[in-house]
């Protein structure tokens, strides 16, 4: 299936300073696998017989296979998901979202999660051993999940019971981490957090403990602590695992309610106050909303800010109008095309429109391949958290869903 980008007459003369003065290599229009570029990245394990399928062949073995499994498949998919995985989606959700239907889908016997790594980790932790949860490409991870490596955080955690009472820490993990991540927060009395609960999350942090140690999103912990009238300034400081304690002198370290560790998503990164004033020069009256993903400068001049699943009911249920938005592109793409016709026009701030490099990973080749092999009586690419990693991380994530 062909995609469209969404047409906006805000087309900008240059790219904002500070990125690659390069356009995104990537189509999101559906190729055989074998002519993806950046399929050299991907996972290789895929046999040969799928390489070259075209997107009418792709779909009606997607379809095809799907069919036989009945209602001993589910389907989910990410709203970050290209246009030809969303449409086999049974649910489409932020992680938040889709965590609380892999919880709730206990008459399931597989679930393949549209998604990236963490998430599918997530839905295994959240269902029961009989379940196997799938993703469609092991390759599918998230950069920003990355840059919180599990070795890193302990050390950083040991570093800093030498300079403050870590019983008086409470770490909060962004469910974008790693499945060890949250079993290390479970176990240390902390909880998972998604953009839809952080602000009440990081408020039931401070009732139990004097600091919060936030990761792996700087921007989502600043952002969510300044709403809770935490002063960015003078009461947060920046972690940067790659320097001895931090990088901070231990006087900061202790001045701190909120410790965030520096990492950041690599499509949110790349919004700007430039392009929400330039927006704000075409379309006088437009409506800005962005996602506390973003840097703390454009979720402060934004109309609005909130999780995947708050901007889409602020352009559903939002006047007619134009909306600018700051989150990925194939969700702004499809709220376009799902909002036109009642007079509403959606664009993506960012002018250089990329999808998240990783979800884009899960190409319907690998979907057609995996459920067809479960149609066939054989799981590929099962996600397996271990015993003791799951049994804490469940801790922590059903502290996040208990959270609201
Ligand atoms: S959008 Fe950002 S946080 Fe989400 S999966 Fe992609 S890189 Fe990770």
């Amino acid at each position: 299936m062909s995609t469209t980008l969404v047409p906006t007459s805000y087309v900008p003369e240059r790219l904002p300073p500070n990125l690659p003065n390069e356009a995104c290599e990537t189509d999101i229009a559906t190729i055989p696998l074998v002519a993806e570029p950046h399929r050299p990245d991907w996972q290789p394990e895929i046999p040969d017989a799928y390489l070259d399928l075209g997107p009418d062949e792709l779909r009606e073995r997607i379809a095809e296979a799907r069919a036989r499994l009945g209602e001993r498949l589910v389907i989910l998919g990410h709203h970050y998901q290209r246009d030809d995985i969303i449409e086999f989606a049974d649910f489409r959700g932020d992680s938040f979202k889709l965590a609380q239907q892999a919880a709730n889908r206990g008459d399931a016997d597989f679930i393949i999660f549209c998604g990236v790594h963490f998430m599918a980790e997530s839905a295994d932790i959240l269902t029961t051993p009989q379940q196997a949860v799938i993703l469609p490409n092991l390759a599918a991870g998230c950069s920003m999940a990355d840059m919180a490596q599990p070795d890193d955080v302990y050390a950083s955690w040991d570093e800093l019971t030498e300079v403050v009472d870590t019983s008086r820490v409470v770490p909060i993990t962004y469910m974008n981490s790693a499945a060890s991540l949250k079993a290390f927060v479970g176990r240390n009395g902390g909880a998972v957090c998604t953009s839809s609960n952080a602000d009440a999350v990081l408020a039931w942090a401070f009732e139990r403990g004097d600091q919060v140690l936030f990761f792996p999103d700087q921007h989502l912990g600043r952002n969510t602590a300044k709403r809770l009238g935490i002063d960015p300034r003078s009461e947060t400081a920046v972690w940067n695992p790659n320097k001895a304690l931090g990088g901070l002198r231990a006087e900061r370290v202790r001045d701190s309610r909120v410790l965030l560790w520096q990492g950041h998503c690599s499509v949110h990164i790349r919004f700007r106050t430039d392009q929400i004033e330039r927006a704000r020069e075409q379309h006088p009256d437009c409506r800005v909303v962005v996602h506390p993903e973003c840097p703390e400068p454009v979720v402060d001049a934004a109309d609005a800010v909130g999780s995947t699943e708050f901007i889409i009911n602020y352009v559903r249920n939002g006047p007619p109008g134009v909306y600018a938005v700051g989150t990925e592109i194939n969700l702004v793409h499809r709220l376009h095309e799902e909002v036109a016709h009642e007079g509403k026009t959606v664009f993506c701030l960012d002018p250089v429109i990329c999808p998240c490099a990783t979800m884009y990973r899960v190409h319907p080749a690998y979907l057609a391949w995996v459920t067809e092999e479960l149609a066939a009586g054989r799981v590929v690419n099962r996600i397996s958290v271990e015993d003791e990693t799951r049994r804490w991380a469940r801790v922590a994530l059903e502290r996040m869903l208990e959270i609201v």
